[in-house]
This record gives structure tokens, C-alpha cells and sequence, in this order.
């Protein structure tokens, strides 16, 4: 699927793609697996439009400098991802929390729930993992101009979206 000729490559036929970035964070990464899913339908529409510039999951070399879009899955529980999301903010024209951990810290955030017994029981984990007691979502640590929700996000929110996107960054009329 991603040859020489893959999506995120410079097409020569367009000047002009939408720069995305894509970012996960704590959570399972099932809006990734959705993301993938929807690249058998719209692969050759997108190549034309997209250009990934940040995306481990399809490229090994990845740039988040300069981007139109930063899409954000997972909810950020450590001083490292905190550090990381201020960073793609200052570096995206507009920040988009994708999936529920993303938009409201659940199910990633389920240990700021616990009651007063288990939260010390776990303690000891999160300081060997430098992991913070209390969960938090995207737009608790950044603002954010847009959301897709759904657990994993919803496919059709996030097409919708890319839609709007391409016409008010001029990818298309
Ligand atoms: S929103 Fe749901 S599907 Fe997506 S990473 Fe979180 S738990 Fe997994």
C-alpha cells in the first residue's frame, strides 16, 4: 500500500496539500487502526490532497515543524507527553483532539476515578513509570479547535472534517 508512490510523498501534478500531523499519545491506538481503515477508501483522493508530514505508523521519518493540522489521539498523563503536545501546538495552525481518551481522558483517565485504597496501591507504578496520579484530556493542557469523538473516533466526523479543512486551507475550491 505505501510504495515509492506512497500518500505522504510531494505529488507533482498539486503545489498546494494540506500539512497534517498525526499524534498519539496515551491511549490504544484504535483511532490509528480507523485511520488506516480509511485509507482503503480514500487512498488516491487524499495522495493528491495530504500531505503527511508527521505519521509514525505509515513513515519512519517524520517532521511536525510547519504543519496545517495536528491531529491528537490519546490523553496525556506525563510531564514528556505535556512537553511534547505544548510543542505541536506551537507548531500547528489548528489542533484537533481525536477519539474519546483524546476528548474526555476516558477510558485512558479511569485511574483519576479510583477511590482513595487503589490510588495508593498504584503509586508505586506511577512514579517507576514517571506516569502522573491525575489524567488529563487534550484541551486540559492546550487549546483545541476542533474534536472527533467517538471510542474509537468516529470515521465518518473525521472525513467530514478533513473535508472542511480542504476548503478553508484553498486545497480545494
Ligand atoms: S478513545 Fe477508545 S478506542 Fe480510542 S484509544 Fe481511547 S480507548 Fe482506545
Amino acid at each position: 500500500m505505501f510504495g515509492s508512490d506512497s500518500i505522504y510523498m510531494p505529488s507533482k501534478s498539486r503545489k498546494k496539500k494540506l500539512r497534517i500531523g498525526w499524534f498519539t499519545f496515551t491511549c490504544s491506538e484504535d483511532s490509528s487502526i480507523i485511520l488506516l481503515e480509511l485509507f482503503n477508501e480514500h487512498y488516491f483522493e487524499w495522495k493528491e490532497k495530504i500531505e503527511f508530514a508527521h505519521c509514525k505508523m505509515i513513515k519512519s521519518k517524520n517532521d511536525q515543524t510547519g504543519l496545517d493540522v495536528a491531529f491528537i489521539e490519546g490523553a496525556i498523563s506525563t510531564d514528556t507527553e505535556k512537553k511534547k503536545l505544548l510543542e505541536i501546538r506551537k507548531n500547528a495552525k489548528k489542533l484537533v483532539a481525536v477519539g474519546a481518551c483524546a476528548c474526555t481522558g476516558m477510558p485512558s483517565s479511569q485511574r483519576n476515578n479510583f477511590d482513595d485504597k487503589a490510588k495508593e496501591e498504584i503509586t508505586p507504578f506511577l512514579k517507576q513509570h514517571g506516569l502522573w496520579g491525575k489524567v488529563l484530556t487534550v484541551k486540559d493542557v492546550v487549546p483545541i479547535d476542533d474534536s472527533v469523538p467517538g471510542c474509537p473516533m468516529d470515521g465518518k466526523m473525521f472525513v467530514s472534517l478533513l473535508d472542511r479543512y480542504f476548503v478553508d486551507f484553498g486545497i480545494v475550491n
